[in-house]
Parts: structure tokens; C-alpha cells; sequence
């Protein structure tokens, strides 16, 4: 089938080949054995390769890199996996309208290059940016460290090119800043984790390069402290970034690519903001204040660009360091920021009662916290104890009126947990969609949507 319409490079069913086309970078998910993996080029082959699949009813798992955390492109036994990492043309970029279409392969820092080269800006920026394709963005609606300020994916989306299961091509969304002709499409498909259609060109909004930004570091006794200083700085300020790491996480990332970070201190909160002219300045210093005014032990103005960078990099290797300390699962809950500190006392204590590590890190700014538990190695009753920490915390984030996924998505990890989020009326209109989108559910089957 698919030879038909791919060139013969561009079909894989060597087992050893595939093999690393079967997992995303999840822990604690199962994935299947597919037939074949394909790397269509054109639009037109997707379309091809899912009216196929569509007649003959075969499961097809979307993948883009691969870099997902719940299992969401794993691959199903028997399917076909549709990787989409070798459509990475940038289509066009309308300086005037200020947008970019692109194919989905491409990923994220390619694309922020290539437009930064037109001037122009694209805002999310997940720490996994050059690793990640924008394919996976939309599906998982991604955030990054810039979205306290300037939006997630979803707020990015301006249109889409979407294969339909049956293999119909369509166009959702406009190009207008304005538009509220029908119901949200786009919107839909932002985050539907390749259960509802193929993403095959994003059209995505683009702003001015931002001006350089100032850098807050802020050291804390405790995270609880830290949470409150996040809500105090939310409530007065707009930065455009305010990251946090526990203790936990900088002796983990320390051990694994030592730099100096302060691992004495019981958190570290890090600032950005980028208010033209002088504004960054101003921004920083109350920025600085509303941490001292929340108890943090030391607070600085980084003048030092390598050091922010630094910083920086030390927060986007949390997850690295923390999956180097031994088993792991990584959580992803979102809070109202009002609710961080007690959210994160609350982690606190979990990890004590079920005597297991656990970093906390994240995107502190939007309420987002990545508690990471570690057990040693093999060890199947840590584990358990893990597992059992894992579901307190998204009971926690649903008791604090948060939710179980702030951005990774729920894939095969959360669907549980997505039904007790949602209330029955929610529950049933999610399996409604599914179903008019993919009525023979062909498409990424048992992810994402609750168990039923
Ligand atoms: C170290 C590390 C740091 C990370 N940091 C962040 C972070 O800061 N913020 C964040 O949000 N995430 C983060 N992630 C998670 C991950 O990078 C994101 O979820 C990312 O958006 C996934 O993109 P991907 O191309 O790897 O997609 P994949 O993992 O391949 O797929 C993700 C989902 O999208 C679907 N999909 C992919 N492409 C398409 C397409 N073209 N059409 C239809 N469906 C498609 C898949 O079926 C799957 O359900 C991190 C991951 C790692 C390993």
C-alpha cells in the first residue's frame, strides 16, 4: 500500500529499524510493535496513506519527534506510524501579516531561526525546542518559558492543514488577527494529540524579536517561600519568564553538568523580563522586591548574560538530570497561582509519606509544576510507592482546583486521571468528537481520551 505512493527510502519494516519509532520519551508507557513506520514528503501522500489506512481500517499513530512525555506517539500493535519528520519546509513567512506557514517536521528552534533571519519572533519555546518538532507542539499544545508572557501553542495557532482520517485534506482557522466564522476547528485540533487529523502545515503567529531581556535570580529557604513570591510577582508584574527549581532538581542537574548552581538553597526562582527601553529595568526591581518581600534569603539583578544563559540551561536540563538519578516519572500539574505554595508543601509532604525523591521544577509564572519522582533502579517496590506518589499529586492539583496536565498532554499516562477531571456531560461530548473526527477510530486509538 504504502509503496505506492512513497518512495521506497521512505517506508521502514526492519524491526530493528523501527525500534526507535516505537517509543516516545515517557516513562512507565507501554508501546506496541508496529508494521511498518513511513516518512511521507507531501501533503498529498498523507492524504494517500490515510484513505488507505481508512478502507482498510488500520490503526495509524502520528509521530513527530518523538520527544512527547505520556506515551502519545507510541506505537499500537499492528499500526502504521506516520512520522512527519521529513516534512520541514517553512512555506511562507508574511512579514506584513506577521505569521509563518510551515510543515509540521520541522522543529521548533529551525523554525524560530529561520524567521528570526525575517526579523520576526516565534514565542513558545518548550525546553525541549531543539528537540521537539512544531507537529507535536500543536498537538500537544506545548508550552516553554516564554509562555508566562506571550501564550502557549495554542495562542500561536492561526490555521491549519489537516489530514482527515479518511484521508479528505482540509484548511481550518484564517489568517485574519480577527475571525469567528463557525465553531473553533483549529482550536479543536490544538492539542488533540493525533487522535482527530494529520497536521500538515501550521500557520503560525509571529511577533517583533523581543529586546533583550533583564535576569532576576532569587534563592529561597523553601519552595513553599518561592510560591508565594511567584504570586506576588504575578499580581504587580509581566515578566517573560519566571522559572522554578527546588533543591532537588539544581543537585540533580549540578551532579550531572556541574556550573555552580546554589544548591544550598531550598529554591531558586529565575526572572526575565523584556519591557522595551528602560522598562526591564523598572520590571526587574519589582520583580526583586516581591521576592525579599516573600522571605527569599538572597535576590540579585544578573547583569552577566552568560550567566542567565547559564541558568537558563540549567533549567532546561531538569528532566535529563533528574531520568539520570535512576527510574522516573514525571508529572505535569497546573495550579492557580494562588494555590502554588500550598501545591507544592503538598508535594513536599508526599514525598516524605511515600519516601520517595521528587524534583520540582517548571513554569512557576503559569501555575505549571513538573514534580519529578526518582527510585532507585529496578527496584519495583520503590516504584509502587512512586506510582502511588504520582497519583496524590494529580489528586492534589484537581483538589486545588488545577488540572492534571498543564502542557505534556495525557497520551496513555493520564486517562484515568482526565476522568476524573472532567464531569460526565464533558466526558461524553470528548467521545462525540472523537467519533465524528474518526468514526471507524483508526487514528492514535486509546490515547488521550478517558477510558470507556
Ligand atoms: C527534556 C524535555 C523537556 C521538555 N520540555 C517541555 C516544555 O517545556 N513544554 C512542553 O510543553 N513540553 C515539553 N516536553 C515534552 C515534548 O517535547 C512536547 O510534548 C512536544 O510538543 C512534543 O513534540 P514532538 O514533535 O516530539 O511530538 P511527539 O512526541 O512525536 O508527539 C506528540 C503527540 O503529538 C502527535 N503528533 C505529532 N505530530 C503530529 C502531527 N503532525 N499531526 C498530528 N499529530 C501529531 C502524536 O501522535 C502525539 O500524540 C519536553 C520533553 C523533554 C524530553
Amino acid at each position: 500500500m504504502a509503496g505506492s505512493v512513497l518512495d521506497d527510502g521512505d517506508v521502514l519494516t526492519d524491526t530493528d529499524i523501527i525500534e526507535s519509532y516505537r517509543f516516545d520519551r515517557s516513562s512507565g508507557t507501554a508501546a506496541g510493535q508496529p508494521f511498518a513506520v513511513v516518512f511521507p514528503r507531501t501533503t498529498e501522500q498523507v492524504a494517500s496513506l490515510m484513505a488507505a489506512a481508512y478502507e482498510h481500517r488500520v490503526a495509524v499513530v502520528p509521530r513527530g519527534a518523538g520527544s512527547g512525555l505520556t506515551g502519545g506517539s507510541n506505537a499500537i500493535d499492528g499500526s502504521l506510524v506516520l512520522c512527519l519528520e521529513r516534512m520541514r519546509q517553512v512555506r511562507n513567512v508574511d512579514v506584513a501579516n506577521g505569521y509563518v506557514e510551515t510543515e509540521p517536521g520541522i522543529f521548533n528552534t529551525e523554525l524560530r531561526e529561520h524567521v528570526a533571519g525575517h526579523g520576526l519572533w516565534y514565542a513558545p519555546d518548550p525546553a525541549s525546542k531543539d528537540f521537539c518538532s512544531i507537529g507535536g507542539n500543536v498537538n500537544t499544545n506545548a508550552g516553554g518559558l516564554c509562555c508566562v508572557k506571550y501564550g502557549v501553542t495554542r495562542d500561536a495557532v492561526l490555521g491549519l492543514e489537516v489530514v482527515l482520517p479518511d484521508g479528505r485534506i482540509t484548511r481550518v482557522g484564517r489568517r485574519t488577527v480577527k475571525g469567528v466564522a463557525g465553531y473553533d476547528l483549529a482550536g479543536l485540533m490544538v492539542g488533540s494529540e493525533g487522535t482527530l487529523g494529520i497536521v500538515t502545515m501550521a500557520r503560525l503567529r509571529l511577533r517583533p524579536l523581543p529586546p533583550p531581556a533583564a535576569t532576576v535570580v532569587a534563592l529561597f529557604a523553601d519552595v513553599a517561600s518561592a510560591g508565594r513570591a511567584v504570586e506576588k510577582i504575578m499580581s504587580t508584574s509581566t515578566p517573560s519568564l519566571l522559572e522554578l527549581l527546588d533543591r532537588t532538581t539544581m543537585q540533580a542537574v549540578e551532579e550531572w553538568r556541574p556550573s555552580g548552581l546554589p544548591v544550598e538553597a531550598g529554591a531558586l526562582l529565575l526572572a526575565q523580563s523584556d519591557v522595551p527601553d528602560s522598562g526591564a529595568d523598572h520590571e526587574a526591581e519589582s520583580i526583586l522586591e516581591a521576592c525579599l518581600a516573600a522571605g527569599a534569603m538572597e535576590g540579585y539583578r544578573s547583569e552577566d548574560p552568560d550567566q542567565a544563559e547559564m541558568l537558563l540551561g540549567a533549567r532546561r536540563m531538569a528532566i535529563p538530570a533528574l531520568e539520570a538519578k535512576g527510574d522516573w516519572l514525571l508529572d505535569d500539574v497546573a495550579v492557580p497561582r494562588s494555590n502554588l505554595a500550598e501545591a507544592v508543601a503538598a508535594i513536599e509532604d508526599i514525598a516524605a509519606r511515600h519516601d520517595v525523591l521528587i524534583g520540582t521544577f517548571g513554569h512557576a509564572g503559569d501555575g505549571n509544576l513538573h514534580p519529578t519522582i526518582v527510585t532507585p533502579r529496578g527496584d519495583a517496590e520503590a516504584a509502587d510507592r512512586g506510582m502511588a506518589a504520582f497519583n496524590d499529586i494529580l489528586e492534589v492539583a484537581l483538589r486545588l482546583g488545577g488540572t492534571v496536565t498543564g502542557e505534556h498532554g495525557i497520551g496513555l499516562l493520564k486517562r484515568d486521571s482526565l476522568a476524573e477531571e472532567l464531569d460526565e456531560p464533558s466526558r461524553q461530548l470528548q467521545r462525540q468528537l472523537k467519533d465524528v473526527f474518526d468514526p471507524r477510530g483508526i487514528l492514535n486509538p486509546g490515547k488521550s481520551l478517558p477510558r470507556w
